[in-house]
């Protein structure tokens, strides 16, 4: 790399090597990096701390120029192997930082995670084998399946028991009996895992995937035959899309969707039932000499000496810290999508979508969304808990969901003052990203010819799409074993 050794790359290497600190200080009034004095110039980003600016295109436009003195591109291919010598990637490292301070940019402990809270007058409730804190469907399931194994288990929930509120109704679930036994045709679990994964672009845990395809039939099952009364299954577990809509094939503009959802509704009035119907899983765990710890907010992991979590202290209803140890801990309280400021830190690609419509980058509200507070998170952070790299795409921005209405977006969208809203290829949870992007007073317009009803055969199945297979069809009820 000698070669390709200039000024700029010197004075990099130079700096992360050996000078010291007044060497340093010295060559950074000559060094590309220090802030321009006269970069008043358009596109001059101002910094926050100081008020001076940064000349983005002085400093940075010089990278992949002038890296290597006398280059002439190659005339044969003959000429091309001489000049790549020992065939080493020749690259251009970067240019030097602009120097931008945490203020204008980003700090190393983000503001919504804070440092840990230390706790006084912490009174000691209880202690269990397994603490499950977050009695969401995660949580439940956890602790019921726990105790069912011979475990002793606490499951913490923040809300009360009168106010507790449970998300979800639509439960996407891969081969469960229920289904099979009630006219679905089965799925190939290897198919179903493979598009989950080319749907997350490979950013997830593919072992959870995995378990998830082939075992969610089972978990759907097994709530069902052992804790469901079945006259609840019978009544309110509808089998969503049993038949398939009449022209679709199994895949849309590229991506596959699956026959595999119960919907936990009241057909007459459409509402959710899945708040009410989880709770039995609630009275499984209790009949089973576990305990429900109603109105216990966790606020903190207890930690041994040697950092393994021993506990966890809630904040009850009165305000007083109690403290639960426990064996081990799992963490069930949801995810973020209910803060703000954890939505705008975290979720990139979403407010990349936000910003790429001129919203404010830095301004939480410009990014919508909804679900739990994060505090899980945090509490799992503060132990020594990391979490997974980004990018993290959100539900509703067009690179996950299911090709459904408006079948892939074949119609024309309108959005503000009439003008085209976006790519129309866009998927049905692309265009709901589009819309939390706008303002609350504008609509958004799909316009389509009379064709509509049959455009609708095609689209796939999906959380929200249409079912135009002859309707939702009850499922009877398992006889319990
Ligand atoms: C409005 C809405 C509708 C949705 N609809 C669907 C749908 O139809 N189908 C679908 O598949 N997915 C849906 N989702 C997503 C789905 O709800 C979540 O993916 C799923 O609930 C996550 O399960 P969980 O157990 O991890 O968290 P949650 O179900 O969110 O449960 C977390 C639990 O922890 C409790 N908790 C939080 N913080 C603390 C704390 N500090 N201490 C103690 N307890 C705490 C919460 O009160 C809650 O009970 C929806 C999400 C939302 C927000």
């Amino acid at each position: 790399m000698t070669e390709d050794m200039s000024r700029r790359n010197f004075l990099k290497g130079a700096a992360a090597g050996t000078m010291g600190v007044a060497a340093l200080g010295a060559l950074a009034a000559c060094s590309p990096a220090a802030p321009a004095a006269d970069a008043a110039a358009a596109g001059a980003a101002p910094m926050a701390e100081t008020g001076e600016s940064y000349d983005v295109m002085a400093q940075m436009s010089a990278l992949n120029r002038n890296m290597t003195e006398g280059a002439v591109a190659a005339t044969s291919p003959e000429d091309f192997i001489v000049k790549a010598g020992d065939g080493a990637l020749k690259f251009a490292p970067g240019g030097d930082p602009l120097g931008i301070t945490p203020a204008d940019f980003m700090t190393n402990v983000p503001a919504w995670l804070g440092e840990a809270p230390v706790f006084e007058n912490v009174t000691a409730a209880d202690s269990c084998d397994v603490l499950v804190i977050g009695a969401g469907n995660a949580g439940s399931v956890a602790a019921l399946r726990a105790q069912e194994m011979g475990a002793s288990v606490i499951l913490a929930e923040s809300q009360t028991y009168d106010e507790y509120e449970e998300y979800a109704c639509d439960m996407a679930c891969y081969n469960s009996k229920l289904f099979l036994e009630n006219g679905s045709d089965p799925v190939d679990p290897i198919e179903v895992m493979n598009e989950y994964i080319r749907l997350a672009l490979g950013h997830c845990n593919n072992k959870i995937v995995r378990d998830y395809a082939f075992r969610s039939g089972e978990m759907l099952d097994w709530m069902v035959d052992n804790y469901i009364p079945a006259d609840i299954t019978a009544k309110h577990a509808k089998n969503h899309n049993v038949k398939g809509n009449a022209n679709f094939s199994g895949e849309c503009a590229g991506k596959k969707s699956f026959r595999g959802m119960t919907q936990w509704r009241d057909e007459a009035s459409n509402v959710n039932m899945w708040p009410y119907v989880i709770r039995e899983l609630h009275k499984g765990l209790e009949g089973k000499g576990g305990k429900m710890a109603w109105g216990y907010q966790a606020v903190s992991l207890v930690q041994g000496a040697d950092g393994t979590v021993t506990g966890a202290i809630f904040k009850d209803i009165d305000g007083n810290y109690q403290q639960i140890d426990a064996r081990a801990v799992i963490v069930c309280a949801g995810g973020y999508g209910g803060n703000p400021d954890m939505r705008l830190d975290l979720s990139d690609s979403m407010r990349n979508l936000a910003w790429a419509y001129g919203a404010d980058r830095t301004d939480a509200t410009a990014i919508g969304g909804m679900g739990r507070d994060g505090s899980g998170i945090r509490m799992i952070m503060w132990a020594g808990g990391t979490m997974e790299a980004g990018p993290r795409a959100g539900m509703s921005i067009g690179k996950n969901g299911a090709p459904g209405f408006a079948f892939g977006g074949v119609w024309p969208l309108f959005g503000p003052e009439g003008k085209r809203l976006c790519n129309e290829s866009m998927y049905k949870f692309g265009t709901n990203g589009h819309l939390d992007t706008l303002p609350d007073d504008q609509l958004l317009v799909n316009v389509t010819d009379a064709n509509w009803e049959e455009y609708l055969s095609y689209q796939g199945y999906g959380h929200e799409t249409m079912d135009r297979s002859a309707g939702e069809q009850g499922c009877a009820a398992r006889p319990a074993q």
